[in-house]
């Protein structure tokens, strides 16, 4: 082909113009990959890549890391002593070397969090029942009754204050249940029977104990009316424990978080009063206490004030101040449109420490309570690392502190929340793994309630076992450990627990395993034994960490069921997260 100069220039033009343009398209093209970094699209961990990681979870790594949380040179992990520091170190290094990133916002593993003690002085305590002015009862102080100021104050007195009884004083819409019935309870010592109706299956699930029927739900429906101060009436059936179970733990130092209470508005005390007396209390004011109990066992029930019965109060406590920690690991996800979504595990590393010694022994190991569940929660995060490549949402590790002060420390942080509750697809929570061997059954805390329970059904199928619900419902275990704190912000929430149908274990081996539990429960005994098989533990992790897996790559959040308590506190933080 011969080309003349006119042609040359004008395909060189061409050629050139044609080349400029081609050139800022790859440009741009570049430009974009790089915005969109650079990412092919990710791809989630394969079944194989899971079923390897699964195996690395193994009975003997989570012996091993309890020996060491259980041992007696972590003095029982009780918060804000050397025992705590030496767990959370001990978590630090495990997670830094398993490759877990720091999952705090500032860089660190670290939430710390203020803890407020306060220990009352039973020798001045004092609280006396009076009709029309006269003296009707000098009550005793942990013998016939229990308070404590609310308010954060050291000195509470009060004189003549009024009284109401408000039944179970819950206001549920959700059952259309409203015990106040508009009626302003404000400036009154307001009179509580505990726990939650039971004669109709329809309401409050029948049984079962729902937050409604906990002391603290009293506690904070009466702050939230003004009370002047609360009182709930103890009876072993309707508390699911003796008298002495509350005399024990009001009568030492306890905790709260600090700054948790406005004195200006909070209640000025709290308390319980013995069975023996509220019936002298409400004989005063012509009822008996089984008649004003039934009373409360019906949607029409209206406050009840006790006209002329007044009560004067008198209480001294000291405070100390002190701060606790959760420590916070996080594995990142990698899915552009899902890697600012999260899913959170929870476990609490803190147990009661030191307390009066049995048999010499003064130190709670707390080796299944919850040595078990870090141990295991530290293996399965090992695990998840090595398929990280494969997670689409943000996993969360929170070894959170205080639990066994109230759930302080997960309370905490969903009131100092690191990522926005709506943008938290779900909680698993690990408190107290099965220590005794594998079983065929898997406990799950909260079955039903929302759509982990799905979740779980489907991978235990798969390794041939069979998930059931609480067996204890009446005990409330829902809300008595943290994945409650995560609940009331609304992340769907599980609490999956150790089954009883043990494989391989000789005839009445599950009986005797649950009455060694039973006795070493908050005890100096909570300790490796005989009966001590972890392969049961590892087994049940990896159960977790396949459910988890699935509910981390899943294209939807977790949700709540059609009228469970937490659903309209979901709807409101996934609106407030858009
Ligand atoms: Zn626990």
């Amino acid at each position: 082909m011969n080309f003349c100069t006119t042609h040359v220039t004008a395909f060189t033009n061409k050629f050139s113009a044609h080349c400029s343009t081609l050139f800022s398209t790859l440009i741009v093209a570049g430009l974009l990959l790089f915005a969109t970094g650079c990412q092919s699209p990710m791809v989630p961990a394969s079944q194989d890549s899971i079923d390897r990681a699964a195996e690395t979870i193994t009975a003997e790594a989570i012996l091993n890391h309890v020996e060491i949380l259980a041992s007696d040179s972590l003095e029982g992990r009780a918060p804000a002593t050397p025992g705590e520091e030496m767990t959370v170190d001990y978590i630090i290094t495990q997670l830094k070397a398993k490759g877990v990133e720091p999952g705090m916002p500032d860089g660190s593993y670290i939430q710390e969090f203020p803890l407020l003690g306060q220990r009352v002085d039973g020798s001045k305590a004092s609280m006396q029942i009076k009709n029309g002015g006269r003296v009707a009862g000098d009550l005793e102080y942990s013998a016939e009754f229990m308070a404590w100021p609310s308010n954060e104050e050291e000195r509470v007195t009060l004189e003549d204050a009024e009284l109401v009884y408000v039944g179970y004083g819950i206001q549920a819409p959700e059952y259309d249940w409203d015990d106040y019935k508009g009626v302003d309870v404000s400036g009154k010592v307001l009179v509580f029977k505990n726990s939650d109706p039971a004669y109709d299956d329809e309401l409050f699930e029948g049984d079962a104990r729902l937050y409604y029927g906990r002391w603290s739900y009293k506690f904070e429906k009466a702050a939230e009316m003004g009370a002047l101060g609360a009182l709930i009436i103890h009876t072993t059936p309707t508390a699911g424990y003796p008298w002495l179970v509350v005399s024990n733990s009001w009568g030492r130092e306890r905790f709260t978080l600090k700054g948790s209470v406005d004195p200006t508005t909070a209640p000025a005390f709290n308390g319980w009063l013995t069975q023996r007396s509220s019936i002298a209390l409400f004989e005063e004011a012509g009822y008996t206490l089984k008649e004003v109990l039934d009373a409360a066992d019906s949607p029409d029930f209206a406050p009840m004030p006790l006209n002329g019965i007044t009560l004067d109060v008198d209480l001294t406590s000291s405070y100390s101040n002190m701060s606790s920690t959760n420590v916070v690991g996080k594995i990142g996800g990698n899915d552009r449109a899902l890697k600012d979504e999260y899913v959170i595990f929870s476990s609490h590393h803190d147990h009661l420490g030191i307390t009066y010694p049995v048999e010499g022994d003064s130190i709670n190991n707390g080796a299944i309570d919850n040595a078990s569940g870090v141990a295991a929660m530290l293996e399965l995060a090992g695990a998840m690392t090595e398929i990280e490549e494969g997670l689409r949402r943000t996993t969360l590790f929170m070894f959170v502190g205080a639990e066994e002060m109230g759930l302080l420390g997960s309370l905490y942080w969903s009131r100092n929340p690191s990522v926005h509750p709506g943008k938290v697809s779900a909680n698993f929570n690990m408190d107290s793994m099965q220590p005794y061997g594998e079983t065929s059954d898997f406990v799950l805390i909260g079955y039903g309630r929302n759509s982990l329970t799905e979740a779980f059904q489907k991978h235990a199928e798969a390794a041939g076992r069979t998930i059931i619900p609480d067996q204890a419902p009446e005990q409330g275990l829902f809300y008595r450990s943290d994945h409650f704190s995560y609940a009331r912000v609304g992340i769907p929430a599980i609490f999956p627990n150790a089954g009883s149908d043990y494989l391989n274990k000789p005839e009445g081996f599950a009986e005797e395993t649950a009455r060694v539990t039973a006795s070493n429960y908050h005890a100096v005994s909570d300790e490796i034994n005989e009966y001590w098989d972890t392969s049961g533990a590892a087994a049940d992790a990896q159960l977790i960490f396949r459910t988890a897996i699935d509910v981390i790559n899943r294209d939807e959040m977790m949700e709540w069921v059609d009228g469970d308590e937490f659903k309209a506190v979901r709807e409101a933080m996934l609106e407030d997260a858009k």
